[in-house]
């Protein structure tokens, strides 16, 4: 079976798992959609994928014939043959989009700019893979807390059975996408004033055993999201520095390198070793761990870890999809093709 996939929303977020989808053997991309006839039309034209329109209205349809691109139809048209629909539009405008899936019956998939009570149901990979089989609507947590799961679940799953743990989390976060001139600020660091933040807590919505809190500020960099990470590990843990680095060197989707030894001590030099990687955009889809950053003292685990905000989430995307249709019930099988298919697209 080919899943048949519709992105609604081909911006930052969209664009990256539309080519995510097209890698993969079992689904396929049906059509995007844009507002308007923008300059992201020439992208989906370039790679093949049908241009629909994120509305019905026959004015705003005809717009892009105007503009010289074909439109295949409105968002109606398009849900009318898809299997899901990935939400890939603004933050806060998912309500008004669920409606008209519910209507359409077509199981969709939100990103971290909505609230969970949206959906009731959040994803990570890593963390509730088992609990998103087969549901009709879903929530791929925002770039941090996906940057969160990936690195905390494998410690709180070495401790599990010898009591909980506990998170302080701080995110120094970059201020706009390189792509975005809207955004600020450009010569400040602005503290999030709501105490915590939405980050931590949010974790939660896919791991609520792990009780977690953040603070959060952000930077005039377009370049990834910095976490400074502290965990308080339960007595008698029986871990050390050196088992925490095997951990994550065994673990997917996350990268450990020593900084010091490999020239690489900030976010500036693990954007140009994505660079190297040769994924579409730069793109770094591994959440990157200092080495020489990581220490146990004690009870208390202290890293730090760099995101790439606009494509840790990507991959995650399409396991999702894996879950909701029901196709793979293993979450490690899914993120091995998954990876696996995105690295052949790219020949790398
Ligand atoms: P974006 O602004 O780059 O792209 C959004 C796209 O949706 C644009 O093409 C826009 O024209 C279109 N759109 C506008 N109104 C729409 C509507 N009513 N229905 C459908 N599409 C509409 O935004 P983005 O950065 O791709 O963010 C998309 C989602 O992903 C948000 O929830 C955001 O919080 C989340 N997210 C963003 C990042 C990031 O770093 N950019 C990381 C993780 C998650």
């Amino acid at each position: 079976m080919t899943i048949k996939v519709a992105i609604n929303g081909f911006g930052t977020i969209g664009k990256r798992v539309a080519d995510a989808v097209d890698a993969q053997e079992d689904m396929e991309i049906v059509g995007v959609t844009k507002t308007s006839p923008s300059f992201g039309c020439q992208l989906a034209v370039r790679k093949g994928y049908p241009l629909y329109c994120t509305f019905d209205e026959e004015d705003k349809i005809a717009a892009f014939a105007g503009a010289g691109y074909v439109c295949k139809g409105g968002l109606s048209e398009l849900l009318s043959i898809c299997d899901v629909i990935v939400d890939c539009s603004p933050g806060k405008v998912g309500a008004e989009n669920l409606e008209k899936y519910q209507n359409a019956g077509v199981k969709s998939i939100f990103q971290g700019g909505e609230k969970h009570a949206l959906t009731g149901k959040s994803y990570t990979s890593s963390a509730n893979h088992i609990e998103n089989l087969g549901v009709n609507c879903t929530r791929v947590v925002s770039c941090n807390t996906t940057g969160l799961s990936r690195t905390l679940v494998p410690i709180y799953e070495l401790v599990q059975g010898k009591g909980s743990i506990s998170v302080n989390s701080v995110m120094i976060r970059r201020a706009a996408d390189p792509g975005d001139s809207s955004k600020g600020p450009i010569n400040a660091i602005k503290p999030v004033l709501k105490v915590p933040s939405h980050h931590g807590p949010d974790l939660m919505t896919v791991k609520p055993e792990i009780d977690i809190t953040s603070l959060a500020v952000a930077v005039p960099t377009t370049i990834m999201h910095l976490h400074a990470i502290t965990v308080n590990l339960p007595l008698g843990h029986g871990l050390s520095t050196e088992k925490v680095l095997e951990t994550w060197k065994n673990t997917q989707r996350v990268i450990v390198m020593n900084g010091t030894k490999n020239k690489i001590t900030s976010t500036a030099e693990v954007m140009e070793l994505a660079r190297d990687i040769g994924r579409k955009w730069g793109d770094l889809h591994e959440i990157f761990v200092w080495e020489d950053g990581v220490s146990l003292q004690d009870n208390t685990l202290y890293y730090f870890q760099a995101i790439h905000q606009e494509s840790d989430v990507i991959p995650e995307n399409v396991d999702a999809i894996r879950a909701m249709m029901e196709t793979e019930t293993d979450w490690k099988a899914s993120v091995e093709k998954t990876d696996r298919a995105i690295s052949a697209y790219y020949g790398i």
